[in-house]
């Protein structure tokens, strides 16, 4: 039993309905094993410019260096918002939290749900039994590197993007994933480009070198090409990815396709932050605010649900509770319900909230 403090981030188009289900459960949770969850709402995208002038105010990221974890919904999606004359973008709501946060490892994991196979552009038999984990460093590489610009010069125009690492950054991502891999399969595949790259030759020597404290995990090292190959061809073969941030980036995205929907996906951003109950963390669905469906009611509310049994798991070391999770989303999928973006004939297609009062009443069973 805990007390534990949420700051709840709903942000835009179906975000707010996809949170709602997942606060629901977080608060069945609290109730059922005897945790008190004090959550905070405050506004995050276009709603928080719109009330507030800012993607995130001052005040809400106090809240966020505040509280124990954060659960995300979605941000985005509104199109006088997206253009480049707009000077405060949503988006950047994410980028101030992952920065000032320090939320630099993202972890995606893949488990397509047995009675969803057949939903994966994959062959059912390559899909059986995959059961893995992509640790992504977030905060580093090419997508922060400096100089990054288009310049002149007298030939015409030069790009430059920056690919740098520092031995600490590299350190500290793939010691997330050795002891993530302790409470797995034990297995970890380090992905790099080490036969052309030197920042990848450096990763290598850095994972080798925090290997070494981790006897009792094994560890491979596999070029992102020949990943990216293998991940399709036989996801199985893998329990724990580390890999850097564009890699990784890529990587996650055909990852997440192995399981179908965008819908059934939670992702967790863990900072460096450490709390009375464990790891700071930020915690959100992978899909957008899906404008086309946004105040329909159609949203599939489970990668959100999800998101709260990663942050149970990963922040608060509550195991049991986020099992619990996991089994009831289980269970209603495999009794057949279906929210509209995963419709399959003889199947029932239900809405957003009944999705989420099926999963709280599932986890009484
Ligand atoms: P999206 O993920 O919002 O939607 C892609 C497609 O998947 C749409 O057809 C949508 O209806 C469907 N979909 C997504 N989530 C679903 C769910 N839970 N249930 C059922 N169907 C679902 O991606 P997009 O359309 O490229 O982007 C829309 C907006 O969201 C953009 O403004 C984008 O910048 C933003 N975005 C935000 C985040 C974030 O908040 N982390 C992530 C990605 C995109």
């Amino acid at each position: 039993m805990g007390t534990y403090t949420i700051v709840v981030l709903p942000g835009d188009g179906i975000g707010p309905e996809v949170t709602e289900q997942a606060v629901r459960v977080l608060h069945e949770i609290g109730e059922r094993y005897g945790h008190t969850f004090q959550s905070h709402q405050a506004l995050v995208g276009v709603s928080a410019i719109e009330a507030e002038g800012q993607a995130i105010s001052d005040a809400t990221m106090q809240l966020c260096q505040k509280s124990d974890a954060i659960l995300f919904g979605a941000i985005g999606g509104i199109p006088r918002y997206e253009g480049s004359s707009s000077q405060e973008r949503p988006e950047r709501a994410l980028l101030r939290l992952r920065k000032e946060l320090e939320l630099f490892a993202n972890l995606r994991p893949i488990r397509p749900f047995k009675a969803l196979l057949n939903a994966s552009s994959i062959k059912q038999e390559v899909l059986q039994g995959t059961d893995l984990l992509v640790v992504r460093e977030l905060t580093g590489g090419l997508y922060f590197g400096k100089p990054s610009e288009i310049r002149e010069t007298p030939q015409g125009l030069e790009a430059v993007d920056t690919l740098l690492y520092t031995e600490r950054e590299i350190d500290r991502i793939v010691r997330v994933a050795f002891e993530l891999a302790r409470g797995r399969r034990k297995k970890i595949t380090s992905v790099d480009k080490a036969n052309v790259l030197s920042s990848s030759r450096l990763w290598r020597h850095i994972a080798e070198r925090v290997a070494s404290e981790y006897p009792d995990v094994t560890i491979d090292h596999l070029l992102v090409d020949t990943c990216a190959m293998q991940l399709v061809r036989n996801p199985t073969g893998f329990d724990v990815i580390v890999t850097e941030n564009m890699f990784g980036d890529i990587l996650t995205d055909e990852a997440a396709m192995l399981t179908g929907s965008m819908g059934m996906l939670p992702s967790a951003s863990l900072g460096t932050r450490r709390t009375a109950h464990g790891l700071f963390g930020l915690y959100e669905p992978i899909h957008g605010s899906a404008p086309d469906i946004a105040g329909q009611g159609k949203a599939n509310p489970i990668a959100a649900i999800l998101t709260v049994a990663m942050l149970l798991r990963h922040s608060f070391g509550l195991e049991q509770e986020a099992t619990t999770i996991e089994a009831a989303v289980e269970r209603v999928i495999e009794a057949g319900y279906r929210t509209e973006d995963l419709k399959e004939a003889g199947k029932e297609v239900i809405g957003t909230q009944e999705m989420g009062k099926l999963i709280v009443d599932a986890m009484a069973a």
